[in-house]
Formats: structure tokens, C-alpha cells, sequence
């Protein structure tokens, strides 16, 4: 019954006509699970920003993905919701250790992150938790294997690598570069360097700016394969 679901889904992502893109306005228009839209729905998140649109089908098709837009646009639903598909349509489980890292410049910015993610992920069984900076490196490191979505600062994520025994990143599958423009103006360039040369190379990224700076463009050169562009001007 799940299987058959889940097929199904996967068959209408693969099919998706990109024309139609365009006209759509729900969430619910999309192959998204069950689970996911009612976390969604609960939480009045029903109707798409023209970001959530355009990101999530592609994020879906399990591409790699470039995207800028404005601050308030509604980045973090456009690669939390396609996120949390994949570990679902991956059958994740909590043996399955880190699968999806969240890299963000602030530690406000990682709790926002994670309340959304624990709002709209209700419905489904995923581990997350947060890395950030000045809190209990041990109370964390000793959970970390535990956390399927790992949403961290730059500094304590490469600190967990290069210091926790536990922490285990072969099976990651996803990896969002989130507010890329800030994590390259507070001067991470040389921390994120070292954390993508240790991650699996066959994964999935996802890149989200509010601004194409000339150190993005660079960034999404040596992190990205193939990407989508995809670049949300302002009304004027
Ligand atoms: P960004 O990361 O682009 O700055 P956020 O993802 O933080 O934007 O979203 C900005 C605000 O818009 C948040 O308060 C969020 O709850 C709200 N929001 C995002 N997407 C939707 C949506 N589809 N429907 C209603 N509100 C939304
Ligand atoms: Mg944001």
C-alpha cells in the first residue's frame, strides 16, 4: 500500500509537465505526501510563494538547484518541503544517521529553521536537531547520530566533523547552503570548503541567496552539478 504510494508519487514527479508550473497555486498541486501537505495545511501554509513554486518541483526531481530571492520570499519552505520528501521517498529511519544537512550563517537563523521544520515535519518521524555555537558541544555530540536532519552554524558543523566520534555523514543525500550570501560575507568560505571537500560528492544541493553576489556565482561553480537557475526578481 505505502509502496504503491509512494511509486505512484515518484511516477507523477518524474511525469510533471514544467509548463504548468506556472499556474499553480497549492501546495497540494504538487506530488507531495500525505503527511507533509497536513503539516503544511495545519500551520496555514496552503498557498505557494512564486520561490516555493519554482524551487520545489525541481528540488523534487531530485535536481541540484541555484536560487535567489528576496528576504521573506519563503526560502525555507522552498527546500524543507522537497527535503523532507526525499527522506521519505528514501525511507529514512533513525538507523540511518545524517541525511540532510542544513548549513545557515546564525544560530537564530538554525532555530528558526528548526521550529519550521518541527511544525510542518509533525506528520512525519525524522530525527532533526541543531549544531550551533554556544551550547553543549558534548550534549550534542553525543546525539548526533541520532539526527537524520542536521541543521548547523558553519563553525560547529565542521567542529562535529573533525571532533565527534559519532557523527557519521556517508549516508548524506542532501546538502542547502541556506542565506549563501551571508555565510560568504561573515567569512565562512574557507570553513564551507572544508566541510563540502568531507561530504558524499552523489548528493543532492541546494543553494538559496537572497542576492546573486559574485562569491555565490563561485560558491555554486564548485558545490552545484547542473543546477536549475532560478531567480525571483522584485516587483517593481
Ligand atoms: P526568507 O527565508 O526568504 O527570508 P522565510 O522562509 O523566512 O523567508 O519566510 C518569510 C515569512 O513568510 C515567514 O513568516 C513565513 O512563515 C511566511 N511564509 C513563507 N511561506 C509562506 C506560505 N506559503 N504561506 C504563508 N506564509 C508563508
Ligand atoms: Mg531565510
Amino acid at each position: 500500500q505505502n509502496e504503491k504510494y509512494l511509486n505512484g508519487l515518484q511516477e507523477k514527479i518524474e511525469k510533471f509537465d514544467m509548463h504548468t508550473v506556472k499556474n499553480l497555486d497549492r501546495f497540494e498541486d504538487f506530488p507531495i505526501t500525505e503527511n507533509t501537505l497536513k503539516g503544511l495545511k495545519e500551520n496555514s501554509f496552503v498557498s505557494m510563494t512564486d520561490i516555493q513554486r519554482n524551487s520545489i518541483i525541481s528540488a523534487l526531481r531530485k535536481n541540484d538547484i541555484l536560487a535567489a530571492a528576496k528576504t521573506g520570499s519563503g526560502k525555507t519552505l522552498a527546500f524543507l518541503v522537497p527535503l523532507m520528501e526525499r527522506l521519505v521517498h528514501e525511507k529514512v529511519t533513525d538507523m540511518d544517521g545524517c541525511c540532510a544537512l542544513i548549513i545557515t550563517p546564525t544560530r537564530e537563523l538554525a532555530v528558526q529553521i528548526f521550529e519550521v521544520l518541527t511544525k510542518i515535519g509533525r506528520y512525519n518521524t525524522f530525527g532533526c536537531g541543531l549544531v550551533i555555537g554556544g551550547k553543549d558541544f558534548k550534549f550534542e555530540s553525543e546525539r548526533i547520530n541520532k539526527i537524520n536532519i542536521l541543521i548547523g552554524t558553519p563553525g560547529r558543523i565542521l567542529q562535529h566533523m573533525d571532533q565527534s566520534v559519532n557523527f557519521e555523514l556517508s549516508n548524506l543525500k542532501m546538502l542547502v547552503l541556506d542565506e549563501a550570501d551571508r555565510i560568504l560575507d561573515m567569512g565562512f568560505r574557507k570553513t564551507l570548503d572544508s566541510i563540502l571537500a568531507n561530504l558524499p560528492p552523489e548528493r543532492q544541493n541546494l543553494l538559496f541567496s537572497a542576492t546573486q553576489t559574485n562569491s555565490v556565482k563561485d560558491l555554486a561553480r564548485v558545490s552545484l552539478v547542473n543546477p536549475v537557475y532560478i531567480n525571483i526578481k522584485e516587483d517593481i
